[in-house]
């Protein structure tokens, strides 16, 4: 992986987009941060001391940052960066993080890339940066309209399962799905979101023979 610098920065927003009534895209300026795909930067407010973790979902050829947010009812800076309005400021701390995909990983190796939730983020960056990676992406949700801007996976690489509706190409949790379709190993894998949707996917892959090697994982709660 190459060396990448962190910086601090104030940076502009420059939009929203609403993809569901608590979830949605900030866009910044990105005021030349250099990051590499699957990293994070920790974004708040300006001089607040409260800031969190946000994986980058833009591309690195991009020249503006965003950020999926899901807005937590009980948190404090997701609804925070929710009330920016374009020409308000955040501040940006990164990047950081090491969930990044290696040279053979972007030439064609086959990479299974398992979401819950906001956890799609990172592939999202993946696949806007690296062109005609071979991938399958399985993102699990609760209900169908949390299948954030899917129309950005190439056809037939993107399952979604959800487990409260049946709007999803399987109705389930991301778990019932492997355990129905038991994957091949071979592939590398890349588990994001939720911890214990990671450890039980985890455990699962354990058991159909995936070494440990090739399994990835970033935790957001
Ligand atoms: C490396 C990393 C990357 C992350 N990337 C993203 C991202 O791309 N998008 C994103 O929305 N969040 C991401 N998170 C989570 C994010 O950092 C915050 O925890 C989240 O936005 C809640 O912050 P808050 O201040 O609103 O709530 P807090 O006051 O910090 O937390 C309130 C409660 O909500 C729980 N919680 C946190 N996230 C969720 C969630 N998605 N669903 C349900 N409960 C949750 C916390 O565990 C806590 O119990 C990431 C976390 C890490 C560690």
């Amino acid at each position: 992986m190459a060396i990448v610098k962190t910086k601090n920065s104030i940076v502009r927003v420059l939009k929203t987009r609403h993809l569901t009534n608590s979830t949605y895209v900030i866009r910044t300026k990105r005021d030349g941060l250099e990051f590499e795909a699957g990293q994070y930067i920790s974004l708040g407010l300006p001089g607040n001391a409260e800031k969190r973790e946000y994986s980058i979902y833009s591309g690195t050829e991009e020249d503006y940052i965003e950020v999926l947010v899901k807005e937590i009812d009980e948190g404090i800076v997701s609804k925070q960066l929710k009330q920016l309005q374009p020409g308000a400021h955040a501040e940006m701390d990164g990047p950081f993080g090491f969930f990044t995909l290696d040279e053979a990983s972007r030439s064609g190796k086959e990479l299974v890339f398992i979401a819950s939730g906001t956890g799609i983020a990172p592939f999202h960056s993946f696949i806007k940066s690296y062109r005609g990676l071979n991938y399958k992406l399985v993102h699990g949700v609760k209900y169908g309209d949390e299948a954030y801007e899917f129309e950005t996976y190439s056809p037939g690489s993107y399952i979604l399962c959800t487990s409260r509706d049946n709007q999803g190409d399987y109705h389930g949790r991301v778990t019932d799905f492997l355990m129905a379709q038991p994957v091949k190993t071979g592939a590398d894998y890349y588990l994001c979101g939720n911890s214990q949707m990671i450890h039980d996917v985890y455990d699962l892959l354990k058991d159909q023979q995936v070494g440990t090697d090739s399994i990835h994982a970033e935790v957001y709660f």
